[in-house]
């Protein structure tokens, strides 16, 4: 398959609440899109490292310059047949990981728009059918929590994944416990502890939450796994699990017992793919985590949740959860019981309305073969 063309568009979508969690607040999501012409094909894909360089040290600006100026004249124009393939021509350059999936996702699109299946068949994936749970930021007030947790249990919602920081963590837990205690919660703590924590996590552990996600820093493994060992709560990693060799060494090191795999942060569906075989084969369920992207990128995270080992329900979320309008044309809607439905589009699964990309874009570039 050959790539003639790429274009990189950088774009900001408003939020309808501003996102809070332990590194800061986003009212505004900055994304960066990747829309590749193969011959009479289209394709589109997203990354989203966020704005600033607070999840990771990229940003939707190091992404959409890294694409441009060494991704995707790499690709344009090459005949490439694997995923394993283009990753190792992108393999000289270092880490950005998020560029890189940018431009690895649109591989797949592209493979699967030509043959004609929906990506999940291509990815391996069984189900037809993905659970999505719910996931608050750190709020205003306890009373408004323990509100947006209520609406999330009565519609169905299997678990609820709660934001984490130092002030908004054990006296938030107890009043959530205490409104609902048979429900199934889990905590995400973005890396902002440390393991001088662990008299607090020791106290967190009484309540037997679901999981305790990433609560140190935001690449350790050591630390995870000494925590763990005090812990009879899951550790999860998200922020750590950088890429497959992270995720080796994780097993190694027995630094978790579950992974949010997303696949901008590991640089792609190849490696999201490789990560969840070794999770698997190591008794590690996992689950797939998002980045407030438009539907362009929610959609390829529900086509990848359809794999086997994706057990917990995951960070999966409709259009209207967080934007008034999304930039494909339909939105992602959620079903009855809280799941989304894999796709049966060839391809890119929602499909991207020009027109709304071109307002929400504030930078545009096109990467030709020169050749
Ligand atoms: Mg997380």
């Amino acid at each position: 398959m050959k790539i003639d063309t790429i274009e990189v568009y950088y774009v900001t979508l408003p939020l309808k609440y501003p996102w809070r969690t332990a590194f800061g607040e986003d009212d505004v999501v900055h994304s960066v899109l990747v829309k590749a012409i193969s011959g009479d094909h289209v394709a589109w894909a997203e990354t989203t490292p966020l704005y600033a360089p607070t999840y990771s040290p990229e940003t939707a600006m190091s992404a959409f310059m890294c694409i441009k100026e060494f991704l995707a004249p790499r690709i344009v124009g090459q005949e490439i047949e694997t995923a394993e393939e283009l990753n190792k021509r992108l393999s000289i350059f270092k880490g950005n990981h998020f560029a890189k999936s940018g431009v690895e996702i649109i591989w797949w699109m592209m493979s699967a728009k030509i043959q004609g299946k929906p990506l999940h068949e291509l990815l391996g994936g069984t189900r037809k059918v993905v659970e999505a749970g719910a996931d608050f930021g750190v709020q205003d007030s306890i009373d408004m929590l323990l509100e947006k947790i209520e609406r999330a249990l009565n519609l169905g919602h299997k678990r609820v994944k709660l934001k984490a920081r130092p002030g908004w963590d054990l006296e938030m837990l107890k009043a959530v416990y205490s409104a609902f205690p048979d429900a199934t919660f889990h905590i995400d703590c973005n890396s902002g502890y440390t393991l001088e924590d662990a008299p607090l996590f020791r106290e967190i552990d009484k309540f037997g939450l679901a999981m305790i996600e990433q609560p140190l820093f935001h690449t350790d493994l050591l630390d995870h796994s000494e925590l763990q060992r005090q812990l009879e709560t899951p550790i999860c990693l998200d922020e750590s699990i950088k890429n497959v060799r992270d995720m080796e060494w994780a097993i190694r090191l027995k630094s978790c017992r579950y992974v949010n795999i997303k696949p901008g942060r590991v640089g792609g569906l190849q490696n999201a793919l490789k990560i969840h075989d070794l999770s698997l084969e190591a008794g590690i369920p996992a689950w797939v985590g998002g980045m407030l992207e438009s539907a362009i990128g929610a959609g390829v995270c529900i086509e990848l949740a359809t794999l086997g080992n994706f057990v917990y329900p995951n960070d999966l979320f409709p259009t209207s959860a967080y934007y008034e309008e999304d930039l494909t044309d339909p939105p992602i809607v959620l079903n009855e019981y809280c799941t989304f439905t894999a796709s049966t589009v060839p391809g890119t699964p929602y499909q991207p309305v020009q027109e709304r990309i071109e307002r929400a874009a504030r930078h545009h570039e096109i990467v030709r073969a020169t050749s």
